[in-house]
């Protein structure tokens, strides 16, 4: 059973030890003692605390959900298999160069320079890189800096450790882009800023928004050897990982596919234990449509969340559709059968808290898929 409370020893024997670090980065932002390499995540030195705020802010170690939705949302959820939500929509950005650089519709990249051009965020914590290269953290101050961060890197790159390099350099007002298990880690943190008075986290010297990810798993580093391997010659401008396969987009105009099958064995051992692909305690989620590369699915959470999409949908920085009917029971069902799955493998020693009413409740509804 993984105890409740616990320092570095803990951290290390029971999750990174264990092949359960979703490198996400938070405990290394903590700690000079924790390191972040190559997407490895480690206690080089424990400092010898027995209760430590590393173990705390893991979404590794024991997590209640309850409690983080009513921390973030002042209320239990009502919605147990896609989170709090007032609204989903298909979304895209205006700006064509945006478009041809994200991902898919660049609601993401759009939101993230809308606040900056507005002076609302002094920086965006977000992940670069390209190709078969190993992306990095970067705080991202300008809308260049934003653009060179676009597209989705499919591995778990430890950014939120980059959150003291935003506190040293000033950028109190910070947007964070993060995979639902570093949205966790951002909420846990900032839960435990809330409780410590003078608290030396990052979280506490930070104002937050927090755009999440959808997120079903991500890759090792050795996914990039795979890459390079596959370009040979030719350089790799983008990866995505659409139903049909791996789909890898040359410089040149080429494209490769492969089947999804040849990357499996690259998924990050964490992630099947992950309970949350949708970063269900984010400000608003984003994520593909499963249906048109030119568009997100786009799921505002919190009233930040809100305001935010009204005001750039009013300012012309993104367009929104709305979700088509169709589609919703589709996007439940893959949620719901992530969660059943991390639910019906969980050995006693998980790190998931749920009430028996949290469990019903969610047995319910995905069985209801609606
Ligand atoms: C590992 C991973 C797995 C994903 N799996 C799914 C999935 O199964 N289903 C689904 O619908 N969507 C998934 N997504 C989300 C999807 O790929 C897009 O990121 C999302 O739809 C936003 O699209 P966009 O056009 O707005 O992105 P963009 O405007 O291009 O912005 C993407 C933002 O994500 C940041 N980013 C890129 N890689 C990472 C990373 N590894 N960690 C943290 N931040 C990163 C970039 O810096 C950029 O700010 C996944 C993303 C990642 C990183
Ligand atoms: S999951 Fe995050 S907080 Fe936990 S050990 Fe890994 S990097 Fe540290
Ligand atoms: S599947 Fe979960 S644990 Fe893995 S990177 Fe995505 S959010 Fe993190």
């Amino acid at each position: 059973m993984l105890p409740e409370q616990g320092g570095p020893v803990e951290l290390k024997a029971l999750v990174q030890n264990q092949n359960r670090c979703t490198a996400c980065g938070a405990c290394a932002a903590l700690c000079p003692y924790i390191y972040a390499v190559r997407e490895k995540v480690a206690v080089i030195y424990p400092c010898g605390l027995a209760e430590g705020n590393c173990y705390r802010v893991c979404p590794r170690t024991p997590t209640d959900l309850g409690e983080l939705d009513r921390r973030v949302f002042g209320a239990p959820r009502t919605d147990h298999v896609l989170g709090e939500h007032s609204a989903i929509y298909f979304s895209r950005a205006r700006d064509s160069e945006i478009g041809a650089r994200a991902q898919y519709g660049g609601t993401v990249t759009a939101l993230l320079a809308f606040l900056l051009q507005q002076g609302r965020i002094d920086a965006a914590l977000a992940v670069r890189g390209n190709g078969a290269a190993l992306p990095e953290p970067a705080v991202a101050a300008t809308a260049e800096d934003l653009l060179a961060c676009a597209g989705s890197k499919y591995s778990a790159c430890p950014s939120l450790s980059a959150l003291p390099q935003a506190v040293r350099e000033g950028r109190r007002r910070l947007a964070v882009v993060g995979r639902p298990c570093q949205v966790t880690a951002l909420r846990k943190m900032q839960g435990l800023a809330q409780e410590q008075q003078f608290s030396r986290l990052p979280a506490a010297k930070l104002d937050l928004f927090v755009i999440g990810l959808f997120c079903f798993w991500a890759l090792t580093p050795g996914f990039y050897g795979f890459l390079a391997e596959k370009a040979g010659p030719e350089e790799i401008w983008k990866v995505d990982i659409p139903v049909e396969g791996l789909k890898i987009t040359f410089t040149s105009g080429k494209e490769l596919l492969v089947p999804v099958d040849e990357a499996r064995p690259f998924i990050r051992p964490a992630c099947p234990e992950c309970f949350d692909p949708t970063a269900e305690l984010a400000d608003v989620s984003v994520g593909s449509t499963e249906y048109d590369p030119a568009w997100n699915t786009l799921v505002v959470r919190t009233a930040a969340g809100r305001a935010l999409v009204e005001e750039a949908r009013a300012a012309g920085v993104i367009e929104l559709r709305p979700y088509p009917e169709e589609r919703l029971p589709i996007l439940r069902r893959a949620a719901f059968n992530k969660k059943l799955r991390v639910l019906n493998t969980q050995t006693g020693d998980g790190y998931l808290r749920l009430s028996g009413e949290y469990r019903e409740q969610l047995l319910r509804q995905g069985g209801n898929n609606g």
